[in-house]
């Protein structure tokens, strides 16, 4: 049986210019490979500058890969099937301060995927599309009117996962959405993403640093470390027995 995603040898490298002739390449992750079912969790750790975000950005095609290929039930995306892609694996950015336009009103936030997405729908199935989604992440049809700046940041998150969710996608890959928000709100946000993935069975991808959460939300779990994949496995059997230093000293640094 073909997994949902099937990510092989994906890798994403960089030239940094220095100065007028120099050039260096720099390459923000090693060529690696996993897997994931669906309605299944991966999370991904490791340091800061250990290539997260770009491997993140990379998954939802953000930004194009250097190597490797990335394939959803089965069929190859490349560039070329960008768009369709992008309906099917969608991002939060850790940030829904500058994620979000502060310009626009959440029902245009809301819109604007469907819009560029070429959907189908009419205008009274847009409107109801938006509304649904709204309610599914605990707001209400009023809030469509506000701007961001006028929502709590758990708010603000979860007009981002509405975002997110508004195509209906396979995979949503979150990159650290849970550091930008109080403790007290971390676990509502982490309970809708919970009832979301059951009711759905969307698979997340989660770029974590709380190796508690970790634990209690992932079924995989993937450690980066300058670049490189240095573990990847059951959540359970890695952080019960890491076999790297790295994935070591990240649980004792938590203890
Ligand atoms: P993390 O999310 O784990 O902190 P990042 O993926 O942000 O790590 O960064 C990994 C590496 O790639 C870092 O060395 C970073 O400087 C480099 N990098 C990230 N984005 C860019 C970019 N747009 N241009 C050049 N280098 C980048
Ligand atoms: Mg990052």
């Amino acid at each position: 049986m073909t997994s949902l995603l099937n990510v092989s040898n994906l890798s994403k490298s960089f030239i940094q210019h220095q100065g007028f002739f120099r050039k260096k390449e720099v390459m923000a992750f090693a060529p690696l490979s996993f897997d994931l079912e669906r309605g299944e969790t991966l999370a991904i750790v490791g340091e800061s500058g250990s290539g997260k975000s770009t491997l993140a950005k990379v998954l939802t095609g953000v930004m194009k890969p250097t190597t490797g290929h990335i394939r959803i039930d089965g069929i190859n995306h490349s560039v070329q099937q960008h768009e369709k892609r992008c309906k099917q694996i969608r991002m939060i950015f850790q940030d829904p301060n500058t994620s979000l336009n502060p310009r626009a009103r959440i029902g245009r936030i809301l819109e604007a995927p469907l819009s560029l997405n070429n959907s189908e729908l009419t205008p009274e199935q847009t409107q109801q599309r938006i509304e649904d989604t709204l309610k599914k992440v605990g707001l209400l049809p009023e809030h469509e009117a506000f701007y961001p700046i006028m929502l709590s940041s758990s708010q603000k998150q979860r007009v981002a996962l509405a975002r997110a969710l508004i195509l209906d996608p396979k995979i949503i890959v979150a990159d650290e959405v849970l550091a930008t928000l109080d403790v007290s709100v971390r676990s509502q946000i982490i309970n809708l993403v919970l009832q979301v993935q059951k009711e759905r069975g969307i698979s997340f991808i989660m770029v974590a640093h709380n190796i508690g959460i970790v634990r209690h939300i992932s079924d995989k779990i993937l450690v980066m470390h300058e670049g490189q994949m240095v573990e990847y496995g059951d959540t359970l059997q890695v952080l019960n027995d890491p076999q790297h230093i790295v994935t070591k000293r990240i649980l004792l640094n938590q203890k």
